[in-house]
């Protein structure tokens, strides 16, 4: 499936959620879930800077439907997010039986520019979603968000 406008609008808001992030000092990733009415039910961003590294909005939008909808609604549900989820997220949503997701820049472009900027790598393994949940539907990066996000995760991770 593309990436329609209406997508597009969705993960406009994620970007805005990783610049509150940033802004309030954590790291810069926002993520919303919409129900299959295109309802926004819950929206988080990243909240690591307190030393809890597995803060991310994507665990806790997982943890969030797990809770609050049924299989039915969560199969139905799609995840936006500003940047494609880590492994650890990836195997929450898989987990919950979520739906699409669909993301602004991919683990790929972001592992591309960190290691241009000499940060060292991650703890965990920069596995695309396809490979921690085959059988999520999966859509992104979007070319209109590139050179925001870039500029977002720059002013976080640049020396
Ligand atoms: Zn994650």
């Amino acid at each position: 499936m593309a990436i329609s406008d209406t997508d597009l609008k969705h993960l406009r808001k994620c970007v805005a959620l990783a610049r509150e992030a940033l802004d309030a000092g954590d790291q810069p990733f926002g993520s919303i879930l919409v129900d299959y009415t295109g309802t926004t039910v819950f929206s988080d961003r990243n909240r690591v800077k307190d030393g809890d590294e597995t803060q991310h909005p994507e665990f806790a939008i997982a943890r969030w439907a797990a809770e609050h909808l049924s299989p039915q609604r969560r199969a139905r549900a799609t995840v936006y997010t500003s940047g494609e989820h880590c492994p650890m997220c990836s195997a929450a949503h898989a987990w919950v039986g979520l739906g699409r997701i669909v993301y602004a820049t991919s683990t790929e472009q972001l592992t591309g520019w960190l290691s241009e900027w000499g940060v060292p790598p991650a703890p965990v393994a920069p596995l695309p979603i396809s490979t921690v949940a085959p059988g999520v539907a999966v859509d992104g990066p979007a070319a209109e968000l590139t050179e925001e996000m870039k500029d977002l995760y720059a002013a976080k991770f640049r020396a």
